[in-house]
């Protein structure tokens, strides 16, 4: 038994959400977070686990380690780790920078930095929504830090800006799953709702620490 512990305290967990599935509401419903969070997020941790059960010897790195260098990671788990590692990290800094009684504008450093690197907190909204309607099929778009600058981009599929040498700070999730049960095509109005739920203390302690 005692290595089954061992094993079992060496394999990524799904974090539990820091706020209720209906705590998004209106702007995220009940329904899709609960199926987000317990099905989709919990198959990419699964999926990354059994990858990694393949090759123990990388077993105790961050997950942000394993992302930052994919090719150091074996051929035969390079494309689960990449997908379900992307999937598994992505939706961590997604629920995370979420919650209710959120949204507005961010204050202090990170609007300093908002307003440094793309003019106003407007034309950076702007940006990463368009970012955001315009990726291709399933992707995410995000806000980052690189070498020191914010910089909005967006990633298709599962695949992560720390395997671009980027710290995300914020990001949105535009797989179909995020929001097609409340509103099927209309992605463009998920995104606009998606702004009430930002939690911007956790994006500003995120890039208070990616500096
Ligand atoms: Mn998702």
């Amino acid at each position: 038994m005692a290595t089954d512990e061992k094993e079992k305290t060496m394999s990524f967990e799904l974090p539990k959400l820091a706020y209720a599935y209906d705590a998004l509401e209106p702007y995220i419903d009940a329904r899709t977070m609960e199926i987000h969070h317990s099905k989709h997020h919990a198959a990419y941790t699964n999926n990354l686990n059994a990858a990694l059960d393949k090759h123990p010897e990388i077993k105790g790195k961050t997950i942000e380690q394993i992302l930052a260098d994919l090719t150091k990671v074996p051929d035969d788990i390079r494309t689960a780790v990449r997908n379900h590692g992307g999937g598994y990290f992505n939706h961590n800094v997604f629920w995370s920078t979420m919650g209710p009684k959120s949204g507005g504008e961010p204050k202090g450093p990170l609007s300093d930095a908002i307003q440094s690197a793309f003019g106003t907190f407007a034309a950076f909204k702007e940006k990463l929504s368009a970012a955001a309607v315009s990726q291709f099929g399933s992707g995410w778009a995000w806000l980052s830090v690189k070498d020191g600058a914010l910089v909005v981009s967006s990633t298709p599929n599962q695949d992560s800006p720390v395997s671009q040498g980027m710290t995300p700070i914020l990001t949105i999730d535009v797989w179909e799953h995020a929001y097609y049960l409340k509103y099927q095509n209309r992605r463009p109005e998920y995104i606009e709702n998606w702004w009430h739920t930002i939690n911007w203390n956790e994006a500003t302690r995120r890039f208070e620490a990616a500096k």
